[in-house]
């Protein structure tokens, strides 16, 4: 049986790490990590999203601005306040909440973020710093990077020389910069995806094996080579109508027959999803030990 790699537990190390290594920044040079999330229009998954962002940050001791935009904000006044927010020296890390409204073109405004506080790492400085390697000076987008927390812990090793590792899904969030970072480990890397023939037998070559497709339980057991590291990114809502709620969530691997053939699995819920907000802490924090001049902490 595998074993199951614990995002709770996992999380909440970052946290501490965070934690400690903020009061230390503090205790050193007076200078507290700031954070500001902007969330524009009233979806409901973001708002609760940005809550947790919120209190996550005060937890960890930044500094925490949430600014709430009405649904109707132009594109120039979104504009204006991310120009505002990278003049301001008490903030280190800028995020703004996708998905943003129809008439607000989410490139721009993503690009628009100062590459330095950009903590989401999807801006096209960030990209190729990740993909030339430059991880000490990268912001890394939070669900890949929790998600090679995640591997070194479970395989006990920075360095994944030797080991093939497949990621299914080539999305600019997930996919890809996963397949980076796996690279930077020095692991041997293949990208997966809706073209690829023959996926179980491209699966069943893998060390480690990344799922980051959005397809109920796509992934099956037969799939996974004995032994494997498998990380389940999917967040999948299926309907089960025995349930209060009437849905149950889901990753993109069939847990229970994988678990049975893996060496270690994510589970779903309870596994990459608690990574993201804790390494977004870690990006913050990151950044303004470079703000101060620090060195920063690894995570
Ligand atoms: P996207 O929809 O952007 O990308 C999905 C990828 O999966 C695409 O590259 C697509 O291929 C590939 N794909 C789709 N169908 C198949 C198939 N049948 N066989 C092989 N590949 C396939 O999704 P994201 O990367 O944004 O998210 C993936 C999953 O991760 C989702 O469930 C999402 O909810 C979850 N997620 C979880 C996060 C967290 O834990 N905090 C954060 C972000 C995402 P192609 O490019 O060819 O179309």
């Amino acid at each position: 049986m595998a074993e199951r790699i614990d995002g709770k537990i996992i999380a909440a190390q970052v946290l501490e790490k965070v934690k400690a290594e903020t009061a230390k920044l503090v205790g050193e040079t007076g200078l507290q990590p700031g954070i500001a999330v902007v969330i524009v229009g009233e979806d409901s998954a973001s708002q609760f999203y940005v809550r947790s962002k919120g209190k996550r940050a005060e937890e960890c001791g930044f500094k925490s601005v949430t600014h709430r935009l009405p649904a109707e904000t132009s594109e120039a006044d979104l504009l204006k306040l991310i120009g505002e927010l990278n003049d301001d020296d008490t903030i280190h890390g800028i995020l703004v909440q996708l998905p943003v409204p129809d008439h607000i073109d989410d490139g721009k405004v993503i690009q628009a973020i100062s590459p330095d506080k950009d903590v989401d790492g999807f801006s096209f400085v960030n990209v190729g710093r990740l993909t030339t390697g430059q991880l000490g000076s990268a912001f890394v987008p939070c669900t890949p990077a929790g998600s090679m927390v995640m591997i070194r812990q479970a395989l006990g090793t920075d360095d994944l020389s030797g080991l093939s590792a497949v990621v299914v899904g080539r999305s600019n969030i997930v996919g890809k910069p996963m397949a980076n970072l796996l690279l930077a480990a020095n692991a041997t890397v293949t990208i997966a995806h809706s073209r690829t023939k023959d996926l179980p037998a491209v699966c069943r070559e893998a060390d480690i094996l990344v799922a980051a497709v959005g397809r109920p339980e796509m992934i099956k057991g037969d799939w996974v080579k004995p032994g494997a590291c498998v990380i389940d990114v999917g967040i999948n809502r299926v309907d089960a109508p025995d349930t209060e709620k009437g849905y149950r969530v889901v990753g993109d691997v069939d847990y229970e027959a994988a678990e049975k053939v893996a060496g270690s699995i994510t589970p779903v819920p309870g596994g990459v999803g608690l990574m993201t907000v804790a390494m977004l802490m870690a990006s913050t924090l990151i950044s303004a030990c470079r703000a101060a001049g620090k060195e920063a902490p690894t995570f």
